[in-house]
């Protein structure tokens, strides 16, 4: 039952006053869905409440770190635990080694991993990396894969950047974005003719293992083997993004699912259970390169903050089977009910999944790239989020972003779902272009 959202209101008039947009990352503003952005304050299982006292269950998890729900209490005492003994030395942990040892025994072709603090380093420095073990300085990345606000690789990004409109961002210069070849995603021929147009001059690729941020678009049988393949062929190095995947489409990220092993590998979410932290790893013999052993440059202040690390260790410790059956089962579950609502309102869709990962794109075909996406009627989507919100389910808060379910929805969260989703569905279909 909603008790209003004044305060939510009033928070956001305030923090327009200090933060630009009010917000500190562009999604969480309801641009691309108007309203009022809710005012989150305390998080248990798989709920969220809001500063109005309204209760939601959450198919956000935080953009999927969450995977255990909120206040998972084994993270939550490790965070204490960790806190207790001091919030950063910079100096090296044990902590530090065990994250690094949990990930590298988890994701076989990584040798290596460096600890950062977001995804966005994590992938910023993998190119860098990748740039400096080959010597050359092209990148190819895939339209409607985003990898973080990395200049770069800012071009045709998905999810936040399509949702306010841009085809890219002022601010990055010509030049930071001249060595960057975008491509349609699952279009192995492209990939192929530019690395014929560009002989000796592209370093890596670099894709999202399954893209989650056009919506859940898995690639194409093949594809992500054919990327390996065409790579290698010309000295490049495939860099997998698995930042929204890794760990939470299976306890070995998308490799575990797929077994095509990359070069690099970036990751996040997952892997920090919540608080800031990040990696990116692979081969020892690139790895090698990197500072202080090698001559490419990367540092960090909080990396590898013991805090995040403890929080990271302890998510990953607590991932079981069960857990990442709980998430399989629940992903299917909700798509097949997004399914049932959709059809019966009479509204054609196509529920994708990428793993565990799942979205819901109004219109026919199945998408499986950016232009797919970018043609399916997202103008259904503002009236169905809303509804959703008004029945007590927080979903992302725009028509390219995938749902991240958690192993802690149970039955009385699902029925929470199932009993918003036939007004949302009504709502979809009534929606005006
Ligand atoms: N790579 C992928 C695939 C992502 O989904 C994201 C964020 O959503 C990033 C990189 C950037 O991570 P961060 O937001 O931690 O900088």
């Amino acid at each position: 039952m909603s008790t209003g959202t004044e305060q939510s209101k009033a928070w956001f008039d305030r923090a327009k006053a200090a933060i630009p947009g009010g917000v500190n990352s562009p999604v969480r503003a309801f641009n691309s869905v108007g309203g009022t952005p809710r005012f989150m304050v305390r998080g248990e299982g798989p709920h969220l409440w809001d500063a109005d006292g309204n209760r939601y269950v959450d198919l956000v998890s935080s953009w999927g770190p969450m995977i255990l729900g909120h206040a998972h209490p084994a993270v939550v005492e490790a965070a204490r635990e960790a806190a207790t003994s001091g919030l950063s030395f910079g100096t090296p942990t044990i902590g530090e080694v065990e994250l690094a040892e949990e990930i590298i025994g988890r994701v076989e072709p990584v040798e290596r991993v460096r600890l950062v603090n977001s995804g966005t380093e994590a992938t910023m420095s993998a190119i860098r990396l990748a740039r400096g073990f080959t010597g050359r300085a092209k990148i190819v990345k895939f339209a409607g894969c985003y990898h973080g606000h990395v200049d770069a690789l800012l071009a045709q990004a998905g999810s936040g950047v399509a949702t306010l409109g841009l085809p890219t961002s002022p601010g990055v210069t010509g030049a930071q974005a001249a060595d960057t070849i975008v491509l349609p995603y699952n279009d192995l021929d492209a990939v192929r003719q530019s690395f014929v147009d560009n002989p000796d001059a592209i370093a890596a690729v670099i894709t999202e293992a399954a893209a989650g941020n056009m919506g859940a678009v898995a690639p194409d049988e093949g594809f992500n083997a054919g990327l390996l393949e065409i790579a290698h062929e010309h000295g490049a190095l495939l860099v997998m993004d698995e930042v929204m995947t890794g760990f939470r489409v299976s306890r070995a990220g998308w490799f575990g699912l797929e077994g095509v092993a990359g070069d690099l590998y970036t990751f996040g979410k997952v892997m920090s259970g919540g608080l800031p932290a990040a990696a990116f790893g692979g081969r020892a013999d690139i790895m090698a390169k990197l500072a202080p052993g090698g001559p490419v440059y990367q540092a960090g202040t909080l990396s590898g903050n013991p805090v995040a690390v403890a929080t990271g260790l302890a998510t990953l410790r607590a991932a079981d089977q069960a857990v990442y059956a709980a998430l399989d089962a629940n992903a299917k579950r909700l798509g097949n009910l997004f399914r049932l609502a959709l059809s019966e309102a009479g509204v054609a869709n196509s529920v994708q999944y990428a793993g565990n990962l799942v979205s819901v794109f109004f219109g026919e075909p199945a998408v499986r790239d950016y232009a797919g996406a970018q043609a399916s009627e997202t103008w259904r989507f503002p009236p169905f989020f809303h509804a959703l919100l008004d029945g007590g389910v927080y979903a992302p808060p725009s028509a390219y972003e995938a749902w991240f379910v958690n192993a802690a929805m149970d039955e009385e969260a699902f029925s929470v779902i199932e009993a918003a989703l036939p007004a949302a569905a009504q709502a979809a279909a009534g929606a005006v272009r």
